[in-house]
């Protein structure tokens, strides 16, 4: 049976762990850890978080061996027997060094912002900004990024209170799922795995579109909206009663 074989696709931020203020402080919480960690246990499941963050730092925050892990939207992706770094995005390393640095001087007066250099991706949170600045902070950003945007070589997307500079290649977290069912059934697992998304952000629709027909597609929010996910869970404590039911088959 197809479905004897599940792969989880897990975003972090808004799916794993609530979002916070400070980014940087996003650790998953120890009962949480647990539901992930039983889902690994059981060897028919195959386990990947894939996030916006850089994946040293997703390693951090959760703490778990064996987990494969997605980062900055799938340019890279890591864990056992597998590996993956986007070329393109490789090549747009320097580039996005100096915009980070730019961003990191040219906004320097916003309190509340924080310019995030993540190798293959450069974050602006501004969450822990005023609400009545947000619009004064993006003018600026936009304005300081014009040159970069016109040359074609970046790309900028918005996610929750986050902008974010990627280099152009043609690659998403709906790419990176499709590499990594692509890579399983060859090297990994015999049976081809049933694939679960969970996500709830802009990015994330991405992967739900990548596998509209071919597997569980589940948005986390309050609202199932515009959507392209199939489903809909209210909240990350919904996502984890979720996997902790799949947990529980023997
Ligand atoms: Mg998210």
């Amino acid at each position: 049976m197809a479905q004897d074989r599940r792969a989880f696709f897990l975003d972090y931020d808004g799916t794993l762990t609530p979002i916070v203020e400070d980014p940087p402080k996003a650790h998953l919480s120890p009962n949480h850890r647990e539901v992930i960690a039983s889902l690994l246990a059981d060897e028919k499941n195959f386990v990947c978080v894939i996030s916006g963050r850089a994946i040293e730092q997703l390693k951090g925050f959760i703490g778990l061996k064996d987990l494969v892990l997605a980062g900055n939207h799938g340019m890279e992706i890591a864990g056992p027997s597998i590996s993956y770094v986007n070329e393109g995005a490789l090549r747009a390393k320097p580039l996005l060094k100096e915009i980070a640095e730019m961003l990191q001087r040219k906004l320097n007066d916003f309190q509340g912002v924080l310019v995030e250099n993540k190798g293959l991706t450069v974050s602006v949170h501004y969450r822990m900004m005023p609400v009545k600045r947000h619009s004064h902070l993006k003018r600026s950003f936009y304005r300081e990024m014009e040159k970069f945007s016109a040359s074609n070589t970046i790309t900028i997307t918005r996610g929750k209170k986050i902008l974010e500079v990627s280099p152009n290649v043609v690659w998403d977290k709906g790419f990176a799922v499709k590499w990594i069912l692509a890579s399983l059934s060859d090297y990994l697992l015999k049976e081809r795995p049933y694939p679960i998304y969970m996500g709830d952000d802009e990015t994330d629709e991405d992967a739900f579109r990548a596998l509209k027909g071919r597997g569980l597609t589940i948005l986390v929010s309050p609202r199932k909206g515009a959507s392209e996910a199939s489903y809909f869970v209210k909240s990350v404590e919904e996502a984890y009663q979720f996997l902790g039911m799949f947990s529980a088959i023997p």
